[in-house]
């Protein structure tokens, strides 16, 4: 503003931001134009960065390794798994979506440079919105963020009391919760007992599950399409792979109890799991969705049980195991959602 109240000595003041927009010295004209250019070249740098860095495939930047062709084009490792896969279950050799050159697990090599270049990038943290590099984001928002969300420390014995970190203190220090008496309480410790049994319920069955002749698992990428219904609905699906002699696809829809997902800030995931090949023998399958090597979904496992016939093709659409809205939502912005399939069969 400055150089504008240089100039509107020379001017009629009473509007003064208009006028003295055009009338400027062409030197100081100049000097404020390149400054607002600087701006935006910074901006605009870290944006083009981001262009030149990011997935050939999936477009996204890579949260985890990156993986090059021959010829030097990029793809993150939930894509780059992908397309062996896909190669392997057509039979077909796997290649560069790019040039077509050759890859394979020899064929292809990281990009150190690249994975580190991505983690200085900045993203921005879900709760304050300012910008953090990518490698302490995760640390930032779980650890530092003052406007992360935390519970009263008297969560406990029943406090329902949720909010900003930074509001947390003062809140406990009013808190009614300490005051109550034991008989009070007891409701509130009745249901953390309730989920304590739930927890070891769980891992009891894992461990269970764990003891099964049959265990295989796939490292699944879910890709995003939209059905031209008259309410336009997203809708993911895994390209087929295969598993105990059958192959199979993976389908994910996104607040499927919700008429319209975009008028609610309340947004869960369900998934489903389809056979794609005709089975004679009934299969009794157990299968939980696990985080994976190369995806970066917080998940809370929980298993499920399907018996596959040769009328019964499909499992109903149970649960995805997300903590919480802000974590689907984390996974709509991502252009694929990569996890791990871990499937048991029963033997008769
Ligand atoms: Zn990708
Ligand atoms: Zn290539
Ligand atoms: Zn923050
Ligand atoms: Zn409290």
């Amino acid at each position: 503003m400055s150089e504008a109240e240089a100039t509107t000595s020379t001017t009629d003041s009473t509007e003064p931001e208009k006028i003295t927009e055009d009338l400027l010295e062409p030197e100081a004209k100049r000097r404020k134009t390149a400054a607002i250019q600087q701006d935006e070249k910074k901006y605009r740098l870290e944006e083009r960065l981001g262009g030149i860095l990011c997935c050939a495939v999936c477009l996204d930047l890579p949260k985890a390794a990156v993986y090059q062709c021959s010829n030097g084009h990029l793809m993150c490792a939930g894509c780059f798994t992908h397309i062996l896969a896909d190669a392997r279950l057509r039979d077909e050799t796997s290649t560069c979506p790019t040039c077509r050159v050759e890859i394979c697990k020899t064929l292809a090599t990281r990009n150190l440079a690249v994975e580190n270049a991505v983690s200085e990038l900045p993203s921005e943290c879900q709760f304050c919105n300012k910008q953090f590099p990518r490698n302490s984001l995760e640390k930032h928002e779980d650890e530092e963020c003052e406007d992360r969300i935390s519970g009263c420390k008297y969560h406990r014995i029943g406090c329902p009391w949720r909010g900003p970190v930074h509001e947390r203190a003062q809140h406990e220090k009013e808190c009614g919760h300490p005051h109550k008496s034991g008989a009070e309480v007891m409701e509130a410790l009745e249901i953390l007992d309730q989920q304590l049994i739930e927890e070891r319920k769980l891992y009891k069955t894992i461990f269970e599950l764990l003891g099964y002749d049959k265990i295989t698992f796939n490292d699944i990428q879910l890709k995003p399409y939209r059905t031209d219904d008259f309410v336009h609905r997203l809708f993911y699906e895994s390209s087929r792979f295969s598993a105990f002699n059958n192959q199979w696809v993976v389908k994910a829809k996104i607040s499927d109890n919700q008429k319209d997902p975009t008028q609610s800030s309340e947004r869960d995931m369900t998934y489903q799991l389809i056979l794609k090949s005709k089975t004679s023998t009934p299969l009794s399958l157990s299968y939980i969705v696990l985080r994976g090597p190369v995806g970066d979904v917080k998940i809370n496992p929980r298993v499920y049980n399907f018996d596959f016939t040769e009328q019964e093709t499909e499992t109903p659409y149970e649960h995805f195991p997300l903590p919480d809205t802000a974590e689907c939502n984390r996974l709509l912005a991502a252009k694929t959602i990569n996890f791990r399939l871990i499937m048991f069969l029963a033997s008769k």
